[in-house]
């Protein structure tokens, strides 16, 4: 499969051009952002997690955007992001098929976009651990 994301320049998975959506995050990666963000769980969720369902997400700005994403530079907490961004776009739901996966790039420039071939051994990797993150 080819992939390489654009990198913040782009953006386009983390701000609102696709409309809502949900970052989901487990208790640990809420307690990790935390420590990066020197505050305490309870800081964090209150500024920044909302319920949806079953599961918790990052809140979103008025325009969709991701709480954590600024315009022209990316992430905000890049290394400490969530495992849904890491795993993006090997997620089960888009990788079932190669027309999941067609129309998923037309929403996301980085896939197939140039020869940067992403084995299957990773692919396989990158579906693992999105798997094992317990989240809805
Ligand atoms: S939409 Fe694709 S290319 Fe753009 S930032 Fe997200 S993963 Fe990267």
């Amino acid at each position: 499969m080819h992939f390489r994301c654009k990198g913040p320049e782009c953006g386009d998975c983390c701000s609102g051009k696709r409309g809502p959506g949900a970052v989901w995050v487990t208790l640990a990666e809420m307690e990790r952002l935390a420590g990066v963000m020197k505050l305490t769980l309870d800081q964090f969720t209150k500024r920044y997690v909302r319920r949806m369902g079953e599961g918790f997400s990052l809140i979103e700005r008025a325009n969709y955007d991701c709480i954590f994403y600024v315009p022209d530079k990316g992430c905000a907490v890049y290394d400490a992001r969530p495992t849904q961004c890491r795993t993006y776009p090997f997620w089960g739901r888009i990788v079932v098929s190669r027309e999941n996966w067609e129309r998923e790039a037309l929403q996301c420039p980085g896939i197939n976009a140039d020869e940067t071939l992403v084995s299957a051994t990773e692919v396989r990797l990158q579906l693992d651990i999105d798997e094992k993150r317990n989240t809805p």
